[in-house]
């Protein structure tokens, strides 16, 4: 089973308002069982919302709020609810494909926390979390 950002399969959860669509996902998933996950919405955040970056460790949204625990909780949620699922039919999840540079799904790459779209080598939250439990992680980009 793999987990999926869900705004790769194009649902609309970006904090934009706007989804990521990537038909090569779009593709791999055709045949496989998944889960299509996004710790943001899980944990309550509206959308759209206030884009969020990571510096020094925590995630700030733009607006200065520290929204480091709203994050870590919906990822934990996520990765439980993928657990769950995993459980149910048996399976061991094999890997997660992941939006980049996201300050949740980001994987090897995150924005800076400066919001000027630089990028600097790091994981989001989720993308940590499931790299802590021995789940293979990629972004979209190396899929
Ligand atoms: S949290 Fe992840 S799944 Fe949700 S919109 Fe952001 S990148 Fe996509």
């Amino acid at each position: 089973m793999y987990i999926i950002s869900a705004c790769l399969l194009g649902e609309n959860c970006k904090y934009n308002g706007g989804n990521n669509l990537n038909e090569k996902v779009m593709e791999i998933v055709k045949n496989r069982n998944y889960i299509a996950v996004c710790p943001e919405v899980a944990v309550g955040f509206p959308t759209p919302r206030p884009p969020a970056e990571i510096r020094g460790g925590r995630v700030y949204n733009i607006e200065g709020n520290d929204v480091t625990e709203e994050f870590e909780k919906g990822a934990a949620m996520e990765l439980a609810r993928a657990k769950e699922l995993a459980d149910r039919l048996g399976e061991d999840i094999e890997l997660a494909i992941l939006k980049s540079n996201s300050p949740s799904c980001g994987c090897g790459r995150i924005y800076d926390g400066t919001f000027t779209h630089r990028l600097v080598p790091g994981d989001g939250i989720f993308a940590r979390l499931l790299k802590e439990n021995g789940i293979k992680t990629i972004s979209e980009e190396e899929s």
